[in-house]
């Protein structure tokens, strides 16, 4: 199903089975919980735990590209294949109009993971998607390409505000509804999908390159970098976000020995950007 970030392969959350078929299409580890999707507030309260602040998280951005991890309530709505055996679950309630008219008319949440191979960049259209993980799927939605492209910001709830992963919503975003969020190194238990390597094409990719080399393809950004796939000629965050990964698997099926990344500005929605490129080279963001 598309989603206002990606394109994610949708299973029923409450069933170990349809969850199993989805980590075994992605060759998830499945240690790596899945994100529970809700078509709206009731729906996420019968899953998970609703303090104060996740409140104001909830209304302020929901629906829309923001997973917040809380405690999960016991009565195995997301069941514990989904949440990897732990006591928390990360719900999210998406914008899409497709995702939230087939989440409703379930009437119960569905895990979405992106529907990608694990490790590997995320897809933004259905094309993307369908040769990633297509031949799993029963039935696909197609809603164009995705107007974000980058995942959903995830915050933990569970002590004091923290960022797991960055995204669409930016941290000074959710800042300035729940005050400074947590610098403490986000234990590996908390977020066990931080892999190293993650969004990654095939090819090696190198970062903060002003001057590619003859033998690989240029990811350009704005004027001063205009590259052979420019993510946003006018250097506009917003476009370079949606074009991320397509123009990496773009530059991945040239005939070059390598991708070259020019610098991409770390504000705003530039700290997920760069984060999604760091795991692309490799590197532990
Ligand atoms: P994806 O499904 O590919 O969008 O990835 C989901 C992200 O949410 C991964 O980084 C997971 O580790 C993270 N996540 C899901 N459930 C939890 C949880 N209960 N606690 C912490 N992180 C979670
Ligand atoms: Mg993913």
């Amino acid at each position: 199903m598309p989603t206002e970030t990606v394109y994610g392969l949708a299973a029923d959350a409450a069933n170990p089975r349809a969850v199993a078929a989805v980590y075994a299409a992605k060759g998830r580890p499945s240690f790596n919980p899945l994100i529970a999707h809700v078509a709206d507030l009731a729906m996420a309260r019968r899953i998970a735990g609703f303090e104060a602040r996740a409140e104001a998280l909830a209304a302020r951005f929901w629906p829309g590209p923001l997973t917040l991890v809380l405690p999960a309530s016991d009565d195995m709505a997301v069941c514990d294949l989904a949440r990897a055996g732990l006591d928390t679950v990360a719900v999210r309630a998406p914008a899409h109009p497709l995702a939230h008219a087939l989440i409703a008319a379930f009437g119960g949440p569905v895990v979405a993971p992106s529907a990608n191979r694990s490790g590997r960049p995320s897809p933004t259209t259905l094309a993307d998607a369908m040769d990633e993980t297509g031949a799993a799927a029963a039935a696909v939605l197609d809603g164009g390409p995705c107007a974000i492209g980058l995942e959903s910001t995830v915050v933990s709830l569970l002590d004091t505000p923290r960022l797991l992963r960055p995204g669409a919503v930016t941290r000074a975003e959710i800042e300035a509804v729940v005050g400074p969020l947590s610098e403490a190194e986000a234990d590996a238990k908390r977020s066990p999908g931080r892999l190293t390597r993650h969004y990654a094409p095939n090819l090696p990719v190198r970062l903060n390159v002003t001057e590619p080399r003859d033998d690989e393809v240029w990811v350009g950004f704005g004027p001063r970098w205009p590259g052979a796939f420019n993510l946003s000629p006018r250097g506009d965050l917003a476009e370079a976000a949606a074009n991320l990964f397509s123009f990496l698997r773009a530059a991945d099926r040239s005939q070059a020995k390598g991708i070259a990344v020019a610098p991409v500005p770390g504000e705003g929605l530039g700290e997920a950007i760069n984060d999604r490129l760091r795991r692309a080279a490799g590197f532990v963001g």
